[in-house]
């Protein structure tokens, strides 16, 4: 039986990455005053046509819904900043924490096409920040991100960035926008003839070759921003720069959602085909009260956590043990065990592998885990009381180098004298 198609398996290989991009989370979020926040995967389905907007693919197409024994329309989450800002409402929080600050990760669901990168099920790593509509607020999370990025080692992963204008210039660009579409109506493909209706902003969207070119002449959004929203990216920007945060003005960017507003951004990396961008975010202030709360600003951004997993830079030594043990015969294997515990009960990634086998059988095993080291209990070791050390990247023996019954942190210092020596 196979899973559903769209739909995967991630297997220790890939999800130690992801334990590495969740445990960084965890630390830098954290680090800035963000809460995690555990949300619930279903949700009304009323939620998200009211906040995405009716006309998104998302909610067109995209949305995995069913009628709930009750009657109630429920659909699994496509994206989480609508059941944040629920909660948020429906907890109080509202009115407990004038500027909240929220995380969460786990998976959501949309029934695109699948392909490379692409899934049906796949996974976030999001915040919102509620509360605070200053550029300042936008710089600190945008300084948060490429902290984080840089932290994982997101590999060559870039900043792009656009202003969307507000409720102020917005309808005036998006008119513009329509008014130019319209012009070359016969060069559109059907879906660009919806988006000229509906959603004029989607037009910049198209990957289609033909509306691609056309759309590449199109008015600039930047260039219709009022007063407002050209002094708040000027500042976002300015605060970026003394941060020393790089980016690259895109001014044809729209974010897929209807409820954006000023600042947007992509985060897009190398090496991931067509299916590059790893994460994006954005101003979103009238959200919150078109979900029915008072007029809170917001911003946030989400990763894909399959994306950035297939791109951290060091991922191929992720979750290597430190060290394999390794007992020669039977009554090694006591000794061993007490030895392999005990490092672990340290801190230590550490494997241990049964007797029974020849040390070169034993070594091929500690090669094909990756273990950076070897620890050989045989009989010498076991009369001496002193395990020997291999390094298998150097391919030294240390000959009973480390003491079975040395107190923990020797032990760890025993272990690792090797690197100290080749790095000091
Ligand atoms: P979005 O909520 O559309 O802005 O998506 C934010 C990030 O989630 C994207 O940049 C992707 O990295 C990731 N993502 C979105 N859709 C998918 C998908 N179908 N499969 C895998 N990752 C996705």
């Amino acid at each position: 039986m196979a899973a559903v198609k769209g739909f995967r398996d991630v297997l220790p290989e890939e999800s130690r990455r992801w334990q590495v991009l969740e445990t960084a989370a965890a630390r830098i979020l954290g680090s800035y005053g963000y809460g995690d926040i555990r949300l619930p995967v279903l949700e009304r389905t009323e939620l998200f046509a009211r906040s995405l907007g009716e006309t998104t693919d998302i909610v067109e197409k995209e949305m995995y819904g069913f009628t709930d024994r009750d009657g109630t329309p429920v659909t699994l989450r496509p994206e989480a900043t609508a059941s944040v800002v629920r909660a948020y409402l429906e907890s109080g929080l509202v009115h407990r924490e004038p500027v909240c600050r929220l995380w969460y990760a786990g998976p959501m669901f949309r029934r695109e096409r699948p392909q490379k990168g692409r899934f049906r099920q796949f996974s976030q790593i999001g915040v919102e920040l509620l509360g605070r509509a200053d550029p300042l607020a936008d710089a600190e999370m945008l300084v948060m991100l490429s902290q984080y990025l840089e932290a994982v080692g997101a590999r060559e992963a870039s900043l792009e960035l656009n202003s969307l204008g507000d409720r102020a210039c917005r309808p005036a660009y998006r008119e513009a926008l329509r008014a130019f579409g319209e012009a070359s109506r016969e060069r559109l493909c059907g879906d660009c003839h919806r988006r000229l209706e509906r959603n004029p902003m989607r037009l910049l969207d198209c990957k289609v070759d033909a509306c691609r070119e056309v759309m590449a002449s199109a008015p600039l959004v930047l260039d219709s921003l009022c007063g407002d929203c050209r002094g708040h990216f000027a500042e976002v920007r300015r605060l970026l720069d003394r941060q020393g945060v790089a980016y690259r003005l895109v001014p044809r960017l729209v974010r897929g959602l209807d409820y954006y507003c000023r600042t947007a951004w992509e985060v897009v990396a190398a090496g991931l085909g067509a299916q590059n961008a790893v994460g994006g975010g954005g101003r979103y202030d009238g959200l919150v009260a078109a979900l029915g709360g008072p007029d809170v600003p917001g911003i946030g951004f989400a990763l894909g956590v399959d994306r950035l997993a297939m791109v951290l830079a060091d991922g191929e030594a992720i979750g290597r043990p430190e060290a394999v043990v390794l007992p020669l015969g039977d009554e090694a294997v006591g000794p061993a065990f007490d030895l392999a515990t005990r490092l672990r009960a340290a801190g230590l990634a550490v494997g241990l592998e049964p007797a029974g086998r020849t040390l070169k059988a034993l070594l091929r095993t500690a090669d094909r885990h990756g273990a950076r080291r070897a620890i050989i209990v045989g009989e010498d070791e076991l009369r001496a009381g002193r395990a020997t050390v291999r390094d298998l990247e150097r391919r030294i023996d240390r000959p009973r180098a480390l003491p079975f019954a040395a107190p923990a942190p020797d032990l760890v210092r025993a272990l690792r004298a090797d690197a100290e020596v080749a790095t000091s």
